[in-house]
């Protein structure tokens, strides 16, 4: 089994950032996200799907709607399944103790632990600082997207030149080792 890991965001990264999404019907995906995703596993990537989703804390939807909007997102995908490896959806609030809530490492940590994943060989792909920040504390390489809502440019890591960006998911896992 490979000991490589690609860490991904969702909204902003796979599929286009809707605020507070819970509708199936109204997933779309970004272009090139399905052969960005299939061009990792050919890489030996294994995927993991990593979500913040503080609507479901706020009590706007439930974790049921969330995944019934990640299997839309894979259906989409039309990849062979299971896509993802494993998937955390942290349903907290900016406002409640971080659990999963990116930017804690938590659940990289875990996955690298229970997949025997090698640190070295993982990345974490987003849109927003929370992924970026949550890749630094976990100690693995993050990417940027520039599909998100916020221009990654203006991210310090990325300014400072620690973590590339590219324009898209693609784009990124393109440039993958
Ligand atoms: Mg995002």
């Amino acid at each position: 089994m490979t000991r490589k890991g690609l860490f991904l965001d969702r909204d902003g990264t796979l599929i286009v950032d809707q605020v507070y999404l819970a509708d199936p019907a109204g997933v779309i995906l970004i272009p090139g996200a399905a052969e960005g995703l299939e061009r990792a596993r050919a890489l030996g990537y294994q995927l993991f799907l990593f979500t913040n989703q503080s609507g479901i804390g706020r009590g706007y939807y439930t974790r049921e709607a969330a995944l019934r909007v990640n299997a839309r997102m894979e259906e989409l995908l039309g990849l062979p399944g299971p896509v993802f490896a494993d998937t955390c959806i942290a349903p907290e609030t900016p406002d409640q103790p971080a659990v999963y809530r990116k930017p804690s490492p938590r659940f990289i940590l875990e996955t690298i632990a229970r997949h025997g994943l090698d640190p070295s060989q993982c990345w974490m792909i987003g849109d927003s600082e929370a992924d970026l920040g949550a890749a630094q504390a976990a100690g693995i390489r993050a990417a940027a997207v520039r599909t998100g809502k916020v221009d990654p440019d203006t991210f310090a890591a990325v300014s400072s030149g620690s973590v590339p960006v590219f324009d898209t998911l693609a784009a990124a896992v393109a440039a993958l080792p």
